[in-house]
């Protein structure tokens, strides 16, 4: 039986580098004697050499599945380029290419294929490797196979179903990102017994966190980006009709940036890819189809121009930055607009309940890191379960927070929406408590509410972003099918009663009025 000392020696003659990673050696004992392995280790954290020095020092085929033939070229080719005898299997590959490796597979001198999840689920594939016999199954970016993660594949979810078919064979999953429910939800798709779970830290202390509420998006990351002249980095968009703007406002200001997005031509793609990873100081601009995969590095900053879908989206597309240990810069930009966008998303998709009330509450506590009174890190790295102290570098700790105790505030904002019978949407609700005689406030007769007029001393602004506060902390929830009204949830009931207090921050701004806000 090889021993984690052989898996040292490969790392050594074969990789040439000299000591294992934190976490590396314990996956790679786990694997050695035999067990089915759980790893969520972060992006950057060497998970590769997880399956490969297993793969190396024992007998017999291991298979890799993996989603991204890029990636899988690259794995495979930085092997070879190493002595080892790789090869992959994918749609991508030519004839003559996926001949020498069934050829090679059936010499047994094959050491690892790559595969994708769609061509193992063939019949014929893997009944092949069914009577060949397989050492070990390696599924990376596994958090795919959970319909919790942030990216679920359907194609993955047949993979428990191939592992049973290549004769209950040896299993490791490995992913950067799975908060707990897809932690659970990986081990039951994908293993027959509970498996030996490793979870290293998440901390990424070389990454500056920093959130803003949006104001003026444009200037608000042209600013930021002002800081990373010369650098190389990611904006992330929602839509690709917003990268394509934002890349032409960017290049107007003297940025090299390129969009990136799935409507883009293949070869388009293909070349901007080519010139981030090959060139310094480009910026970008991409939707969340851009990043997996992606080995840059020194990407030197990641913003988003709009708010990612969950924390662990989030978590996954800054963690693009700083690969290098260096450190690196982050901005996520979130407004009213995203999280209506967000709702209605979840609210419009095919999902059972069960999982859109998950959606909702992940969702919610992407909200709730954005408003954070806290350290921003501490906040993120408690969604992940492990505990910290104040980084000391993140906007937060920076810059501080004032907290005030807002309860009569939330009373105003909640009294406002009781008394209109819970049917409208911001815009109206702020107009009431400031006392603006819009004509539909005529209309309606609510200058006649005993709420008209009482928070006059503060902004239209403030009331906005008191309202956005108002909603991340869970007292109102909107009504996503039309008009975003706002109703009362039960907790925000204990407030109007009396029954509790509220805290808010002093210093989150409203977004800019949109036309979108003003209809509402
Ligand atoms: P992940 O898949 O966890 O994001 P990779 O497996 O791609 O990470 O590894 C990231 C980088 O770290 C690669 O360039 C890899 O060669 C390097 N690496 C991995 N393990 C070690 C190690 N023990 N010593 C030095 N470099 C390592
Ligand atoms: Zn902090």
């Amino acid at each position: 039986m090889p021993t984690i000392d052989d898996a040292l020696r490969v790392l050594s003659t074969t990789f040439g580098y000299s000591a294992f990673r934190p976490g590396q050696e314990d996956v790679v004992r786990a694997v050695l004697d035999g067990e089915d392995v759980l790893a969520v280790m972060p992006t950057g954290a060497g998970k590769s050499l997880c399956y490969q020095l297993p793969a190396l020092v024992r007998e017999g085929l291991t298979i890799v599945v993996s989603p991204l033939i890029a990636l899988m070229r690259d794995q495979v080719a930085a092997l070879r380029n190493n002595g080892v005898a790789a090869g992959a299997l994918n749609s991508a590959n030519d004839e003559e290419e996926a001949s020498r490796v069934r050829a090679a597979m059936r010499e047994g001198t094959l050491k690892l294929l790559y595969v994708s999840p769609e061509r193992l689920s063939s019949e014929s594939l893997a009944d092949f490797l069914a009577r060949r016999g397989v050492s070990l199954l390696a599924i990376d970016e596994a958090h795919c196979v959970s319909q919790w993660g942030h990216d679920f594949r359907p194609e993955y979810a047949r993979l428990g179903e191939v592992r049973r078919r290549l004769g209950d064979v040896q299993t490791m999953a490995l992913t950067a990102t799975a908060d707990g429910a897809t932690r659970e939800d990986i081990a039951q798709r994908l293993f027959p017994r509970a498996p030996r779970t490793f979870v290293q830290g998440f901390d990424r202390p070389n990454l500056r966190l920093a959130m803003s509420p949006k104001t003026d998006a444009p200037r608000q990351l042209s600013a930021f980006l002002g800081r990373h002249r010369e650098e190389s980095g990611i904006v992330y968009c929602a839509t690709r009709n917003a990268v394509e703007k934002l890349a032409e406002k960017l290049g107007d200001l003297g940025y090299r940036a390129l969009p990136y997005h799935a409507g883009l031509e293949q070869a388009v793609r293909q070349a901007n890819q080519d010139t981030f990873l090959q060139e310094d100081g480009v910026v970008m601009v991409a939707t969340v189809a851009f990043g997996m995969g992606v080995d840059k590095p020194d990407v030197r900053f990641v913003a988003h121009a709009a708010m990612p879908k969950t924390i662990e989206a989030y978590y996954q597309e800054i963690g693009r930055a700083g690969r290098d240990g260096a450190p690196a810069d982050t901005l996520t930009l979130y407004g009213l607009d995203d999280m209506r966008l967000r709702r209605q998303q979840i609210a419009e998709s095919q999902a059972p309940e069960e999982v859109k009330r998950i959606e909702y509450r992940r969702f919610d506590a992407l909200v709730a890191l954005c408003e954070a009174p806290r350290c921003r890190r501490q906040t993120l790295l408690a969604y992940f379960g492990e505990t910290s102290e104040p980084c000391g570098h993140c906007d937060l700790c920076e810059g501080g927070v004032t907290l005030f105790d807002a309860t009569r505030e939330t009373q105003m904002i909640l009294s406002a929406i009781a008394r209109t019978g819970e049917r409208f949407g911001s815009e109206h609700i702020v107009s009431i408590l400031v006392g603006d005689e819009t004509e539909q406030v005529r209309r309606l007769g609510h200058d006649t509410l005993r709420t008209f007029g009482v928070g006059r001393d503060k902004a239209k602004n403030e009331w906005r972003g008191l309202i956005r506060q108002v909603y991340a902390g869970g007292l109102v929830e909107n009504d996503i099918t039309g008009y975003g009204a706002w109703r009362i949830t039960e907790r925000g009931d204990a407030v109007l009663r009396g029954r509790e207090t509220v805290t808010l921050r002093a210093d989150v701004h409203a977004p800019k009025d949109t036309k979108k806000a003003r209809r509402a």
